[in-house]
């Protein structure tokens, strides 16, 4: 495992409060992929599994091929088959006649097999996946007694079932501790949830609520990319959670799955008091006590739908989209460096303070309520609408999030596509159009440069901004 980090520039090193970090030997530029790894096991989640290939996770809409003894596992061509078949399957598919296996089952009995051959010398050239896996933390006397439950209940499924020799009903249960607090959800380029994977080397990343590095995917693969320039001797955190939630339920989210108290840039009791990044958690947690989420809800929506223009300019959700967006998009468009635009967001951050801290501008708890007026404006062709939500939603995007991170570069796609159609403002849109998906060109560059579902992204962007420029020119 250490000859593969070393391979890609990094090291494992053991320190005080954390079991242990990564870190980088070299600096790492923004946009650069960090390194990419294969997982013990990976497989499609149920409503994808007939239009991803069970082997290699790569999408095929039709044509997948099916198992013809069990029908239950699909395959993109006959190596899949085979290399699945080689793998697992020849000893999972008589099985699945008898039983309906949920993930964690499924998960457990693929890799237990593979850690017996490891065991018996049996295996592929991968062995430092094996030795890493074998190393994670379980995290048992932490577990809820429930879970615990359920793992004795799955192992002994498991054990019956199948026949180890080298590996007991107890390492069972520990291999199920650890991918409690281990796996990872596959992910596609929208950010959609498409399957599960044990991936060992991922798993030694550490948590940050502020991450300088973003977990993507190419089929099965794992790709860990650079958002902010790491360098030499420091730590790359990637994130465990959303990290748009608010402080407490963070906490809460990071205590029970991952049996830890966050001590990140964010969340650290030093950060509370002076840093910026805490002061983000406080303008979307500090509500004021007398807005409820309906009353918040109710004013968003009339703000959006109010006739006049005038009177939408007017609204404190304007006055502050507008600093924001003047402030921080060209930061993104012109490739700022890391600390011109940390300084930004700081002086945003305090105007903000000042001038609006007795109102609510990011009621995060709203914010599901929010996203789907602005997509509900998109399915109503509502484009002047949906472009005023959009930015809005945008503003929320950069005080949480980091600026090069996916969230922000999808939406900014979106956002490039309402203005795109929105022709109240005539040529004006159009212009504004371009201006966005610059910007989303730039964000996406960086995250989505790796892998071709990803790429897939970029040229679509690519496209729309031709076209945009195409009619700006014409006229
Ligand atoms: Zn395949
Ligand atoms: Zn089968
Ligand atoms: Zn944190």
């Amino acid at each position: 495992m250490e000859t593969f980090l070393s391979q890609n520039g990094l090291s494992l090193v053991e320190n005080e409060n954390k079991f242990r970090s990564i870190i980088t030997n070299k600096k790492i530029d923004i946009g650069k992929t960090i390194i990419i790894s294969h997982p013990l096991i990976s497989f499609p989640i149920l409503t994808y599994n007939k239009i991803r290939c069970d082997q290699c996770l790569k999408k095929k809409e039709n044509n997948l091929q099916t198992c013809s003894k069990c029908q239950r596992v699909y395959y993109c061509d006959r190596s899949c088959q085979k290399s699945s078949w080689i793998s697992h399957h020849k000893l999972l598919c008589p099985l699945y006649k008898k039983s309906k296996n949920n993930m964690d089952e499924e998960m457990l009995k693929r890799v237990t097999i593979l850690i017996e051959k490891f065991f018996n010398n049996n295996n592929n050239n991968e062995n430092y996946l094996f030795e890493t896996f074998l190393k994670l933390m379980t995290h048992r006397t932490e577990q809820s007694i429930n879970n615990l439950k359920s793992f004795e209940k799955i192992s002994n499924n498991t054990y019956e079932n199948l026949n180890f020799n080298k590996i007991s009903k107890d390492d069972l249960i520990n291999y199920l501790c650890v991918f409690y607090c281990n796996n990872f959800n596959l992910h596609d380029n929208q950010l959609f949830v498409y399957g599960e994977g044990t991936f060992p080397i991922g798993s030694l990343f550490n948590h940050s609520c502020r991450p300088n590095a973003i977990v993507m995917y190419d089929g099965a693969v794992q790709i860990i990319k650079c958002i902010e320039v790491i360098n030499v001797g420091e730590e790359i955190n990637i994130s465990y959670i959303d990290v748009a939630l608010d402080r407490v339920t963070r906490k809460k989210m990071l205590q029970e799955k991952y049996f830890f108290e966050c001590q990140c840039s964010r969340c650290s009791v030093q950060e509370r008091c002076s840093g910026i990044f805490s002061k983000i958690d406080q303008l979307i947690e500090e509500k004021d006590q007398e807005i409820t989420k309906k009353d918040f809800n109710t004013s968003l929506e009339n703000w959006v739908s109010s006739e006049s223009k005038l009177e939408q300019n007017e609204s404190k959700f304007s006055k502050v989209t507008k600093l924001i967006l003047s402030n921080l998009l060209s930061h993104i468009k012109n490739n700022t460096t890391d600390n011109d635009y940390i300084n930004s967001l700081s002086e945003i951050i305090s105007i903000l303070f000042q001038n609006y801290s007795k109102t609510n501008l990011f009621y995060i708890s709203s914010f599901s309520f929010t996203t789907k007026l602005f997509y509900d404006k998109i399915d109503l062709q509502q484009w002047y609408q949906s472009t005023i939500l959009g930015n809005y939603i945008l503003s929320i995007y950069l005080i949480i999030y980091p600026r090069y991170h996916p969230m922000i570069g999808l939406h900014l796609f979106t956002l490039g596509k309402c203005y795109w159609n929105d022709i109240t403002n005539g040529l004006e849109s159009v212009k504004e159009s371009i201006n966005i998906l610059e910007c989303a060109q730039k964000v996406l560059n960086i995250t989505h440069n790796e892998g071709a579902e990803n790429v897939d992204i970029i040229n679509q962007v690519n496209d729309l901004l031709n076209t945009a420029r195409k009619d700006l020119s014409c006229v």
